[in-house]
């Protein structure tokens, strides 16, 4: 049995978690939660599950929620994801907050050699390498749910670091994926929350038309497989069927495929080394799906895709801005303050304006990500 504490509950990952616990009660327990305001999602897993403790993000939050619930504790705010995170009793932090406020916790988690599975792509763009330092210095495996990271890692069981010749993430191409730069000029937020393959949070579903989600994705592969970024390719492939490659030296190329459903990476990053049952997810029929389709990723199309890269060869600062300035613009975007197309106009300029620093650590990470945010909310004027 392993205790689970679960960042990011209320959430399209989270859900999908307590989806997954639901259908193993004998191996996994909710030990802990943590969410941001919506109540209305908490209540039901917090009754049917009773999690020990309970963080939630602000003080009015808490007192929503104290005459609704006996017997837990109820904890406020990023300290009380570093609590649930290191606790003793838990055995797996499953990170599955949005953004960049999941980085102390996952940190922390691993100075507590707590097997961690990260959803939380946001963490490894904006401090790679302090995370990655944490997991050699206490010898933990970081265990990928991200879709792409998933497949990238059941490709690379049993083989030999040095014969990889490259990895192919694979992309949907997102909301627009058919329509032309002119064609996007004026989309509304609904269009793009509306994604062909896969049902999202609503920052990441942007993420997914920008094709800046591809763009988190490589510089998460980067620290997660210690690649160099001429080793991480990018195909569109509309079908979301093969989830990502790995080419190795002799030329073999080895995928992992499945029906796009999340559960399946994120029970994988809770059972490994071993797999169970997964009843409720679909079984992948090719003959059903007939053809896949792949097609060479357009830089000019897609420019979130090219400054992704740009920042991660830059290194040191460089993601920190990338990722601070797309997680504001987004927010801009979805509070309807600017236009799609303004997006990436935003993170440029925060891009361009900015002084790397080499080897940043924490406190000067966490500053400029708040100073970055404010510098985005200053283009407005
Ligand atoms: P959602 O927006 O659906 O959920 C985000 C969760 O984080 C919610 O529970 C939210 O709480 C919580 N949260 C946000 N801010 C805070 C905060 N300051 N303190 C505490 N909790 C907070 O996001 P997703 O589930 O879509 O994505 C989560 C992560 O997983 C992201 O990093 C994303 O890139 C990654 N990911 C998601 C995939 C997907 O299919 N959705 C696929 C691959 C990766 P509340 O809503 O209660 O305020
Ligand atoms: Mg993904």
């Amino acid at each position: 049995m392993k205790n689970i504490a679960l960042l990011g509950a209320t959430g399209s990952i989270g859900l999908q978690t307590v989806d997954v616990i639901r259908q193993h009660p004998e191996q996994f327990k909710l030990y802990a939660i943590a969410f941001g305001r919506n109540i209305k999602h908490a209540i039901p897993i917090i009754q049917e599950f009773k999690p020990k403790k309970i963080v939630v993000q602000d003080q009015e939050t808490k007192e929503k929620l104290q005459h609704r619930v006996d017997g837990a504790r109820i904890i406020v705010g990023n300290e009380g994801m570093v609590d649930i995170s290191i606790d003793r009793y838990t055995d797996v932090l499953v990170n599955a907050v949005m953004g960049s406020v999941g980085l102390q916790a996952t940190l922390s988690a691993i100075r507590e050699h707590k097997q961690v599975a990260i959803a939380n792509k946001e963490t490894l763009v904006t401090a790679g390498h302090l995370v990655m330092d944490e997991v050699r210095k206490h010898h933990v495996t970081l265990l990928p749910v991200d879709s792409e990271h998933s497949a990238i890692f059941q490709c690379l069981n049993g083989e030999h670091e040095k014969t990889i010749h490259k990895i192919i993430l694979t992309a949907s191409g997102g909301s627009f994926r058919d329509k032309t730069r002119d064609e996007i000029a004026n989309v509304t937020v609904k269009d793009a929350l509306n994604h062909p393959n896969w049902n999202m949070g609503a920052k990441i579903t942007i993420d997914s038309a920008t094709m800046m989600n591809k763009g988190l994705e490589v510089i998460e592969a980067h620290w997660l497989f210690d690649l160099a970024y001429d080793q991480i390719d990018v195909i569109q492939h509309k079908e979301s069927v093969i989830h990502s490659m790995v080419e190795y030296i002799d030329r073999s190329v080895i995928a992992q495929l499945g029906s796009p459903d999340m559960k399946v990476p994120i029970q994988y990053a809770l059972t490994y080394p071993t797999r169970l049952d997964l009843s409720q997810t679909k079984r992948l029929n090719l003959s059903e799906i007939g053809q896949l389709h792949f097609n060479e990723m357009d830089m000019e199309r897609f420019p979130c895709l090219q400054m992704a890269y740009d920042a991660g060869r830059k290194g040191g600062t460089m993601p920190t801005v990338l990722n601070a300035a797309n997680e504001m613009a987004v927010e801009l975007f979805l509070r309807e303050k600017i236009s799609f197309l303004q997006i990436e106009d935003f993170i440029q300029r925060a891009m361009q304006e900015h002084q790397v620093i080499k080897s940043p650590d924490l406190e000067t990470i966490l500053a400029l990500d708040q100073q970055t945010r404010q510098q985005v909310i200053s283009y407005l004027n």
